[in-house]
C-alpha cells in the first residue's frame, strides 16, 4: 500500500452480490486496459461489506470469471470485510474533527424526502452510536471534477447531500470504504460505470478530507437492456461464462468504442487491445445490448 507518483494504479472493485454480468465485464475490461496501456498496475478489490446483499460464493466466482477472461490482477485481492479496523480509525478521525453527526431518520422518512435527512439531524447533536446513521457534513457545494470521458462535471447544489458513512444497521457504507481503500491503495485512476458519476463529488470531498491526491476519473458507458433498464444484478442480468470469453471480450471492446482485433487467442486479443486503447474513443453511452 505504497503511494507512488509515477506508477498508474487502477482497480476493479466488484461487490459480490452475484457473478459478473456483461456490464461488469465492460467495467473490468475498461479499467484493465486503461491501467495496462499506461504500463500500470490493475488491482482487484472485493467490496464485500454488505452481507445482506451478498451471494454465497460470488466473490470466488468473480475471481474465476476474471481469470477465465484473461484479466489477471496485480498483487493480492483486497477484501473490504477485513478492513473494519481501518474504517473505524477513519471514522474516529472524522468524528474528532467534528465532521460527523448522527441521523435517526427512518427508511420511510428518507424515502419521502428523496433519500435526504429531513429532521435537521445536523443540529440535533444525537450521539454517534449504534442505531443511528453516521453522516458526513457536506462541503459548501458539490465539488466539480474532470472526467476523462464526460469532460468537466459539475453537479447542481441540489445534489448536495450529507453522505452516510456508517449505516443505521452498523454496516460501513460503500462511500466510506471505497474512498478509504482507494486512498490507501494509492489508486491513481478510477475507471468504472457511469452509474457512479454522481457519487464522485462526494467521494472527491472525502478524498480531500483524507489528504489523498485525487485520482483521474473515467466513467464508462452503462449497458442497458432492450427495455432501457440498466443491466445489473438487481435486474437479473445473466452471468457471463468463460465458455464464450472471446466473443464477450470482443463485444465489450466494441461497446468501449475500441477496434476489435481478429483472432481467437485471448492473451493476444488483450495485448492488441491494450496497444490500441484510447480512452477518447469511449462513448458516454448508455449502450443498448444487441
Ligand atoms: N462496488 C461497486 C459496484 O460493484 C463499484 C465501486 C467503484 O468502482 O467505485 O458497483
Amino acid at each position: 500500500m505504497l503511494q507512488t507518483n509515477s506508477l498508474v494504479i487502477g482497480r476493479f472493485a466488484p461487490s459480490p452480490s452475484g457473478p459478473l454480468h456483461f456490464g461488469s465485464l465492460v467495467a473490468a475490461l475498461g479499467s484493465y486496459l486503461s491501467a495496462k496501456s499506461q504500463g500500470g498496475q490493475w488491482l482487484v478489490r472485493m467490496e464485500d461489506i454488505d452481507p445482506p446483499r451478498e451471494q454465497a460464493g460470488a466473490a470466488d466466482t468473480i475471481l474465476r470469471q476474471l481469470t477465465a477472461f484473461g484479466l489477471h490482477w496485480d498483487g493480492t485481492v483486497l477484501y473490504q470485510s477485513r478492513r473494519s479496523d481501518r474504517y473505524d480509525e477513519v471514522l474516529e478521525q472524522l468524528r474528532q474533527r467534528g465532521l460527523l453527526y448522527g441521523c435517526d431518520c427512518s427508511r420511510r422518512e428518507l424515502q419521502d424526502n428523496q433519500g435526504r435527512c429531513s429532521k435537521h439531524c445536523r443540529q440535533r447533536g444525537l450521539p454517534l452510536a449504534d442505531g443511528v446513521a453516521w453522516r458526513l457534513q457536506a462541503g459548501r457545494e458539490p465539488l466539480p471534477f474532470e472526467d476523462a470521458i464526460w469532460g468537466a462535471c459539475r453537479f447542481p447544489d441540489t445534489e448536495l447531500d450529507d453522505v452516510v458513512l456508517k449505516r443505521r444497521d452498523g454496516l460501513y457504507a460503500y462511500q466510506l470504504a471505497v474512498v478509504v481503500d482507494d486512498v490507501d491503495q494509492g489508486i491513481t485512476e478510477v475507471v468504472r460505470g457511469a452509474d457512479l458519476l454522481d457519487a464522485t463529488p462526494r467521494q472527491l470531498y472525502l478524498w480531500q478530507l483524507l489528504g489523498g491526491t485525487p485520482p483521474r476519473w473515467a466513467h464508462l458507458p452503462l449497458i442497458v437492456q432492450a427495455d432501457g433498464r440498466k443491466l445489473s444484478k438487481q435486474n437479473y442480468a445473466p452471468a457471463i461464462t468463460g465458455a464464450d470469453a472471446l466473443g464477450l471480450l470482443k463485444q465489450a471492446l466494441a461497446v468501449l468504442g475500441q477496434p476489435v482485433p481478429p483472432g481467437d487467442d485471448i492473451p493476444a486479443l488483450l495485448a492488441e487491445a491494450c496497444a490500441h486503447w484510447r480512452i477518447d474513443r469511449v462513448p458516454r453511452g448508455p449502450v443498448m445490448l444487441a
